[in-house]
């Protein structure tokens, strides 16, 4: 069975995240949409919220699962038997980021990252930017899935 791990702050789940996950899913059997959980970081959304936004986004698809978790990403994966971390790249700033840590977790467990470059028109969607849209009272609706629109 091959699982893969999507971890994230997801502090909004936008069309980006849904764009790489959709795109994950012919590659597994099953996807673990892994919410981090670092109490230093402070967030618009709770956790509540966030893992709401995921579950109701992905409540046709039996091959995703929503979970919380502290501690090392790859120490997640191992204790859920996910051999795989899967993650999106939109531009060389993430390559530089994600190449350090992906190495890193390799040779820390032998889990193995694989990246999705970002579809063309989402490379612009970010968590970052919904959440500056939200605060000024901008739309953000064509940014993220259905479930954080209301
Ligand atoms: P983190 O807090 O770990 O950065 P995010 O929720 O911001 O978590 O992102 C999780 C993953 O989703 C990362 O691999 C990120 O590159 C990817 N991602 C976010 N937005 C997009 C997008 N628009 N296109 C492709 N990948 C994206």
């Amino acid at each position: 069975m091959k699982k893969a791990v999507f971890p994230g702050s997801f502090d909004p789940i936008t069309l980006g995240h849904v764009d790489i996950i959709e795109r994950g899913l012919p590659l597994f059997d099953e996807i673990i949409l892994a919410i981090g959980v670092n109490s230093d970081k402070k967030y618009m959304f709770n956790l509540e919220e966030r893992v709401r936004f995921l579950k109701e986004t992905f409540k046709n698809q039996p091959k995703i699962e929503v979970m919380t978790y502290k501690g090392m990403t790859v120490d997640f994966c191992k204790s859920q038997n996910a051999g795989f971390i899967l993650r999106g790249l939109r531009n060389s700033t993430d390559l530089d980021f994600e190449k350090f840590i992906g190495q890193t977790n390799f040779k820390m467990s032998g889990v193995e990252t694989v990246f999705f470059i970002t579809s063309s028109g989402k490379s612009h969607i970010s968590s970052t930017v919904v959440r500056d849209v939200i605060r000024n009272n901008g739309d953000y609706a064509f940014m993220v899935p259905d479930a954080v629109k209301k």
